[in-house]
């Protein structure tokens, strides 16, 4: 297991994609696995910093595990958490479009990785826990 706790800034973005890269390696990935793998690291932890807080103050996590062969990454925001997991899951479906955002992000985690679980509470946090 690898646990990683980081500043909710977008220069980190570019190192968890790196860190799931790497740790991602023992798992003999083709180079479409690993890109797809760290899309959807992207996704979620741009999510964590664009949406769950209001400044760069905030703790991300991410795990990343092995669980017999499978492998298991968890993302975690304290921030204000999602109202409504099932509407904000749908495609195109998105709280900032005046920022040119598609809401097209967890339609990328569930397209690229086999399992995207979402777990939030307003004004607690929100977890992803996606499995390939
Ligand atoms: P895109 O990912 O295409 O740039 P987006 O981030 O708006 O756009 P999604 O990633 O699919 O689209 O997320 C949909 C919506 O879910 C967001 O607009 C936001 O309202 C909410 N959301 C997603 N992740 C979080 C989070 N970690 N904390 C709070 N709200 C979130
Ligand atoms: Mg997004």
């Amino acid at each position: 297991m690898l646990h990683l706790e980081f500043n909710s800034d977008s220069e980190n973005e570019g190192i968890a994609r790196i860190v799931t890269a790497a740790y991602i390696m023992k798992f003999d990935p083709d180079m479409e696995e690993m890109d797809d793998i760290k899309t959807a690291v992207s996704e979620a932890v741009t999510n964590c910093i664009v949406h769950a807080y209001h400044d760069p103050d905030g703790k991300i996590s991410m795990d990343l595990s092995d669980q017999n062969g499978i492998l298991r990454i968890e993302i975690k925001d304290q921030g204000i958490g999602i109202p409504d997991v099932k509407k904000a899951m749908e495609p195109m479906f998105t709280t900032k479009p005046e920022e040119e955002r598609t809401g097209m992000g967890f339609s990328f985690m569930e397209a690229f990785m086999d399992q995207v679980e979402v777990i939030s509470k307003q004004g607690e946090g929100t977890t992803v826990i996606m499995t390939k």
